[in-house]
């Protein structure tokens, strides 16, 4: 055991990281730091980070301020060669960023290595809108008279991102923002700075000119700063509904366009005649990639009555299989959870299922503490059977290793129970039926819709978002998040010579 000495000296060897302000990297004013800790063996330190205050976000919104004009007016192909500089830098330092990320955030290192790998594919492919960025030509109601549109950017952009996608969130805001031409505050999960810094070092490295993008690390006080600051026009939100819904209250009090990318409950339905086999891998990746900390997680299985028994035997046996332990364990397929709250709650939701739902607990259920994994917050990956819609394990958003297996009689009525629910970010079914798979895909109301594959797995040039309780309309990546980040101006010319008056004056033909 270390002296009290030695553990001084070991703490104090802990790397200090700084705030990225104006292009210089500062510590927070407050003088206050927090620890970034890996969450499969908590005596690691990753790394000690600012817990920035207001003094710290209204720095950074003063340097995106400044910053502003210049960004806006570089013409877009422009900010797009240095995003594309940005994407080879990614790319060159993936294996690095891969092992940080998880040993910060605990996903597995395959899975972390998709994070980076979504990052570098959202720059490379948002970059290439700074060559579009398309407006339109209309014709005008008058004579000799022009009509167009293009899109101008909104102003500086408070980013506020959650812990599970500790690169790809961030940079899911970032590129559109920038290519936009607005300047930036970021502010990421507090639980996994180095990501979203190891992405901001990036930046300072293609060359993006200082106080274009800003990092401020810290807590739910800094992200509440930025949602407050009168000069932060635009904030780009994803995290939890209760989170999201508070920032909403604010923005819509200062009239700030916000949008928010929130919670969900994702099912996967089962068809009869589905492939049994594939279904059961789709779900167990579905429902256990990522330790269940998702948005997008299969958190719900609804199963066709016919194939139910034989769907649970084959899903309860592979997931008994399923390797748990740190994430840089390449031979683990389930990380740790979060952090110590986040294990206490699906704890908790898991006592919900047994003791209020009264679900069958077909496996899982406890944490796991044999040997190293009492060094972290390890949850069995859990499967509740005979659930019923209504209940609560079916109903509430867990974001932990667990899943809810629910029987039903009619396509119909598993749509219905897909739908019964708040959220409405993904959806999926399987089966060999093209009527089935088409009707599914009109009725089942999510932004994403699956057939034949899990509930996860977004690919960048697409739209992503949720309805009902996920979202409030808005939708990242693809070309539509280019309607977050810019607005749009309607330009008409007259070349006519003289006053023309559109709705009055007649025209003669
Ligand atoms: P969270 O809401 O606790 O935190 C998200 C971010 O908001 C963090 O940076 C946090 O510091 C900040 N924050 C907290 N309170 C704030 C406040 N009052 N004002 C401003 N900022 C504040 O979420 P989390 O636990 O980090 O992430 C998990 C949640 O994120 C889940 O609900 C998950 O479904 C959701 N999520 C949604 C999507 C999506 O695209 N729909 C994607 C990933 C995660």
């Amino acid at each position: 055991m270390a002296t009290p000495k030695q553990a001084k000296a070991v703490k104090t060897a802990v790397k200090k990281y700084k705030n990225y302000i104006g292009g210089e990297w500062v510590a927070p004013s407050s003088g206050q730091w927090f620890d970034n800790v890996n969450p499969a063996d908590t005596s690691d330190i990753v790394g000690r980070f600012p817990n920035s205050g207001r003094e710290d976000v209204d720095r950074a919104v003063a340097a995106a301020k400044e910053a502003a004009t210049r960004w806006r007016r570089t013409p877009a192909p422009k900010r797009a060669e240095i995003l594309f500089t940005l994407g080879e830098i990614l790319r060159k330092n993936k294996e690095a960023y891969t092992q940080q990320m998880t040993r910060e955030m605990g996903k597995v290192l395959k899975e972390a290595g998709g994070d980076v790998q979504e990052a570098i594919d959202c720059t490379y492919y948002t970059a290439g809108e700074g060559r579009r960025l398309h407006g339109f030509t209309t014709p005008a109601e008058m004579p000799n008279k022009f009509a167009m549109c293009v899109r101008q950017p909104v102003g500086i952009c408070g980013l506020i991102t959650p812990f599970n996608f500790p690169m790809a969130i961030p940079s899911w805001k970032l590129i559109p923002a920038l290519v936009c031409g607005n300047t930036v505050v970021l502010k990421s999960g507090e639980d996994v700075p180095l990501s979203a810094l190891n992405l901001v070092k990036a930046c300072e490295e293609a060359g993006i000119p200082k106080g274009v993008v800003n990092l401020v690390n810290g807590e739910r006080d800094a992200g509440a700063a930025l949602v407050e600051h009168p000069d932060v026009r635009l904030i780009s939100f994803t995290g939890s509904t209760a989170t999201g819904k508070k920032i909403a209250e604010h923005a819509a009090r200062e009239n700030k366009i916000v949008s928010l990318e929130m919670g969900g409950k994702n099912a996967i339905i089962v068809m009869d005649d589905a492939d049994i086999d594939n279904a059961v891998e789709g779900s167990l990746w579905g429902a256990f990639g990522t330790s269940g900390q998702r948005c997008t997680a299969s958190s719900r299985l609804v199963v066709h009555k016919k194939v139910y028994k034989k769907f649970c035997e084959k899903l309860v046996e592979r997931t008994k299989k399923l390797r748990v332990g740190s994430g840089l364990d390449p031979k683990t397929e389930v990380g740790p959870v979060i952090n110590e709250r986040q294990m206490d709650k699906v704890l908790g939701y898991i006592e919900i299922g047994r003791k209020i739902d009264k679900a069958t607990l077909a496996c899982g259920g406890n944490r796991l503490t044999k040997g190293d994994l009492s060094r972290g917050f390890f949850i069995e990956p859990t499967v509740f059977t005979d659930v019923k819609p209504k209940m609560r394990i079916a109903q509430e958003e867990i974001f932990g290793p667990v899943t809810c297996v629910i029987p039903f009689s009619t396509l119909d009525e598993a749509i219905d129970i897909v739908n019964g629910v708040q959220y409405g970010l993904s959806s999926a079914i399987y089966t060999q039926d093209v009527n089935r798979a088409f009707h599914a895909m009109q009725e089942l109301y999510t932004g994403i819709c699956y057939v034949n594959s899990a509930t996860i797995g977004a690919e960048v040039h697409l739209p992503f978002g949720g309805t009902k309780g996920t979202g409030n309309g808005h939708r990242e990546a693809g070309t539509q998040v280019l309607d977050i980040f810019s607005e749009w101006k309607a330009l008409y010319i007259d070349h006519s010579g003289k006053l023309q008056k559109a709705q009055i004056d007649e025209v003669e033909i």
